[in-house]
């Protein structure tokens, strides 16, 4: 009896508590309900359509947002300048991003930073107009869903690394001679390093030369002049083969693979022969054909996809992991692997110290990987200390610069503006070509010499670094810059402006008195019309009364020289100059092959001559 009616209690109690339960779990689950229907309704912005500019790689970058009470709708990019090809991924995912995530804390799209930077400044300025909490959006995690990262296995005949010049002419010359299944992975979003910046390229001996009526040029001119430019440093053999294959693969960029070169670039004194030309489009075209030709023949193109290490066997190279855009990694097993990354230039670890001061203006995906990845499996490296340096540069973020060549020598040539060191003298004719003025940079103490301008330079000067729609980014700085620069806190860059040049030159840490006595002497010469300092024939005199200006000029690299060793077939040699197995090397990470000094349009030349030929001989060596 006890035994039932204890029974029948425990049953009780589980009704009860089984209705407790229910009852908590229902009024849980009305309060998360509540909760989220709270939140929808929350008036977060005033509803309605905005427009906010932010600033790009190129200009203002002007949006048109939407929001309901309680969201960003839609995003729409209305208006900007900037370089197509190069900012299209962050054009297309940006919006979405924000828009999906409800955030403003987004990763800019790799390759595009500027680009990214700037729709997101956009849209915070829209957020501002209707009312929105910028603050709590900067840090707001993105409420997309995310998929769990994984591991993906892939084979490939031929791996390359880099979609740069050397990296797309190796895959589609790989193609042609018959090698079928091959992989490119590029870790940006686009085709943004340092080929797509690059403005002309040298094609002696190719068709186009002799159709411009240049029938003179020969390989062992190109190869003296090479050899002459590096200061005779440079590896011969591949010099050799390069002077013997640079016409054919202009011709071959043109005729096989469709690329529009047409027009002949400037001439430079280094060639003695005219054999510099450019890309119709610029040079990125030539990157976007190269891909839709490689692509169309068979090959798989991996954006956003990141070489991490070489996978080994033994002493062998047979593939490389990577990883993807959604942070999956990638396995790829490859016979052969041809490493086509670029330069180092943006990776300071790699950097000498006598580059301290000089500033960076290449490809942002110029961190040496390639080379950093083959040292770990045995490779030899050259020529690591040389990079390809140029005078005035702006540091317009620490350690790196914009170029101010043209602006700075196009207003020495046309008004009285001199360069002077910090002790106040003048240093050099100003209207040389630009190794001298680099070698008189050098010699400075500080290793800066300064632009200094009355009012009418400095009109030239600024109107001219202002630029125009047509002007590249690298070498632009806008009236907003100029006028934020004279006015900076810790004076960095040295853009200075004075009542007088006593005051210029104090604040912008050169010796006055000097300065003064050097221009009076620049006045001098003027007058009896001969420069008997230096022999510039440009002869202009400044105006002592009035507005003073002094802009730095600093010692400026986008292009590094060293890198990995290799043999006439492209492979990367160890220590002992024996190859590697399964490792090539195209481009600006093969060390040596410039010498000393690149000369002008060669180093794109020789990304895509030896991607190429480096292309071929993998096709050769598999196809055996
Ligand atoms: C501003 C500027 C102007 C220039 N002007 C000229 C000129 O007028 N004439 C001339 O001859 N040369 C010029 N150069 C130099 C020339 O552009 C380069 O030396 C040449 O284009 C290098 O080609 P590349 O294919 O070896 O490297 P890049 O074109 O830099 O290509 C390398 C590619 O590899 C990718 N990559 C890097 N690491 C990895 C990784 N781990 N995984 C996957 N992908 C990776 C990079 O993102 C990049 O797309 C200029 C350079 C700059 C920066």
């Amino acid at each position: 009896m006890f035994k039932r009616n204890l029974k029948s209690l425990t049953a009780l109690m589980l009704i009860v508590l089984m209705i407790v339960s229910m009852v908590t779990g229902c009024s849980q689950q009305s309060a998360t309900t509540q909760k989220t229907e709270q939140q929808s309704s929350e008036k977060l912005y005033n509803a309605g359509t905005y427009t906010g500019e932010g600033k790009g790689n190129n200009g203002t970058i002007k949006v048109e947002v939407t929001f309901t009470d309680a969201a960003i709708e839609s995003i729409k990019v209305i208006e900007h300048s900037e370089t197509a090809g190069l900012s299209d991924p962050a054009i297309e995912r940006i919006p979405t991003k924000i828009v999906e995530g409800q955030t403003l804390k987004v990763d800019a799209v790799t390759g595009a930073t500027n680009s990214s930077k700037g729709i997101i400044e956009a849209v915070t300025s829209c957020v501002q107009q209707a009312g929105g909490d910028v603050e709590s959006l900067k840090s707001a995690e993105s409420q997309a869903i995310k998929e769990e990262a994984k591991s993906i296995e892939k084979e490939a005949d031929l791996l390359i690394v880099g979609a740069g010049g050397a990296g797309l002419t190796a895959a589609n010359a790989a193609m042609e001679n018959g090698v079928e299944n091959v992989i490119l992975i590029e870790k940006l979003a686009s085709f943004a390093g340092a080929s797509s910046i690059a403005g002309g390229l040298a094609g002696g001996g190719s068709k186009l030369q002799k159709s411009f009526g240049l029938t003179d040029d020969s390989p062992e001119k190109i190869f003296m002049d090479i050899m002459k430019g590096g200061e005779y440093a440079n590896d011969p053999r591949l010099t050799w083969l390069w002077a013997n294959e640079m016409g054919p693969t202009l011709d071959w960029l043109i005729e096989d693979m469709g690329v529009v070169i047409e027009n002949q670039f400037s001439n430079f004194p280094e060639h003695s022969v005219q054999r510099s030309y450019y890309v119709t489009g610029k040079s990125i075209k030539m990157l976007e054909v190269l891909a839709e030709k490689f692509e169309a023949a068979g090959g798989t193109l991996m954006m956003e996809t990141e070489a991490k290490s070489l996978i080994m066997d033994g002493d062998a190279v047979v593939g490389a992991v990577a990883v993807d855009g959604e942070g999956n990694t990638v396995n790829i097993k490859a016979e052969k692997t041809i490493l086509a990354t670029g330069g180092f230039g943006n990776n300071p670890d790699m950097l000498s110290e006598a580059l301290d001061g000089v500033l960076f203006y290449g490809a942002s995906s110029s961190t040496g990987d390639g080379i950093n990845m083959a040292k770990d499996a045995g490779a030899e490296l050259k020529f690591m200390d040389y990079v390809k340096m140029y005078p005035q540069g702006i540091e317009v973020e620490p350690g790196k610069g914009r170029v101010a060549t043209v602006h700075s020598m196009q207003t020495t040539q046309n008004t009285g503006a001199i360069y002077v060191n910090k002790e106040g003298k003048r240093v050099v004719d100003e209207n040389l070509d630009f190794v001298s003025i680099k070698n008189a940079t050098k010699k400075q103490t500080d290793k800066i010499i300064y632009l200094v301008m009355d009012q009418k330079a400095w009109d030239k000067w600024s109107v001219l670094a202002n630029g125009d729609e047509n002007s590249s980014a690298a070498g632009k700085f806008t009236f907003e810059e100029q006028e934020k620069w004279f006015n900076t806190p810790d004076g960095t860059p040295i853009f200075r402006r004075g009542n007088n040049i006593e005051e210029v030159a104090k604040s912008a840490g050169i010796e006055g008195v000097a300065l003064k006595e050097t221009i009076d002497n620049w006045n001098k010469m003027v007058a009896a019309g001969e420069d008997s300092e230096f022999g510039r024939e440009e002869l202009f005199t400044l105006d002592t009364n009035g507005t003073y200006y002094i802009v730095e000029q600093k010692l400026r690299f986008a292009t590094t020289l060293g890198g990995l060793s290799i043999n006439e077939n492209f492979e990367v040699l160890n220590a002992n100059n024996e190859a590697i197995s399964g490792l090539y090397a195209a481009g600006e990470n093969v060390g040596g092959i410039h010498g000393y000094e690149s000369m002008p349009t060669c180093m794109l030349s020789w990304a895509v001559t030896s991607g190429k030929l480096a292309g071929e001989s993998v096709a050769a060596a598999l196809n055996k």
